[in-house]
């Protein structure tokens, strides 16, 4: 028998519909079969489906619905009803609808593609060309933008991985003590700068003065040394690997 299977679809179970096989007699709600055959349309369960056509339902069926049927709203069960090929035609509708929505996504998404292929053209152009080269203005911004200290010479003398430790003492006066680089002992250095009198200030216990280097060179331990300083000290102080760091803080609100 020749028949065409259009649809599955299901409504409520309150509202099942009867089956129109002769003889079935079935309310039926889930996957409800809409068939045509020679040139009528008629609504079957799915055992009479079946039996009817001698087939299953569900395999190679690519009209509407499939599975457990598309469940149908209440005005589309009326339609089911009482005009069948009406609910079939806006089916035909939806799917227009959908196939639309379908080819638009595929085409905002083939146009997503194209645009990000051209960026990275134009990317691979910028890298190989002498574009890359920073345009000067922006190169003086960049130097301008931090003002840049000139690094103390005491700096250098640090032995490395240690600290700085910086104090303010009376008058004003920065200290910086570090570890020595070159000996067995600590630097002591006026701060920011060799500031007047500087090598007459510290007593000949904590170390020998340096003039060509503007330093104490002290053979005392560092511990010791900061026990000194900061017993002393009543006007902060600071703990710093980096020398800029330090250099700043001397330069708070010495005169
Ligand atoms: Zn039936």
């Amino acid at each position: 028998m020749t028949y065409k299977l259009l649809a599955i679809v299901a409504v409520e179970p309150a509202h099942r519909i009867r089956c129109q096989q002769p003889h079935c007699g079935h309310s039926v709600y889930a996957r409800i079969h809409i068939v045509e055959e020679a040139g009528q349309l008629i609504v079957l369960g799915s055992d009479c489906f079946a039996k009817r056509y001698g087939v299953g339902s569900a395999s190679n069926f690519s009209g509407f619905g499939g599975g457990g049927g598309r469940p149908l709203t209440h005005a589309e069960r009326e339609l089911l009803l009482n005009n069948t090929a009406a609910l079939l035609a806006q089916f035909e509708k939806e799917r227009a609808i959908e196939q639309e929505r379908a080819a638009a996504e595929r085409e905002a998404l083939r146009q997503r593609h194209a645009e990000q292929q051209q960026r990275l053209a134009r990317l691979v152009q910028f890298v190989s060309s002498d574009q890359l080269r920073v345009p000067e203005h922006s190169i003086s911004e960049v130097v301008a933008t931090p003002p840049v200290l000139p690094v103390p010479s005491w700096a250098e003398l640090k032995k490395p991985k240690s600290s700085f430790f910086a104090y303010c003492m009376e008058e004003d006066q920065f200290w910086v003590l570090m570890q020595s680089a070159t000996h067995d002992g600590c630097f002591i250095a006026p701060a920011p700068t060799a500031f007047e009198s500087w090598d007459e200030a510290l007593p000949p216990s904590l170390g020998t003065v340096d003039v060509t280097r503007n330093v104490y060179i002290s053979h005392m331990n560092i511990n010791d040394l900061i026990a000194w300083f900061s017993s002393r000290c009543r006007k902060g102080s600071r703990i710093d690997s980096d020398a800029v760091a330090i250099h700043q803080f001397t330069l708070r609100d010495s005169h």
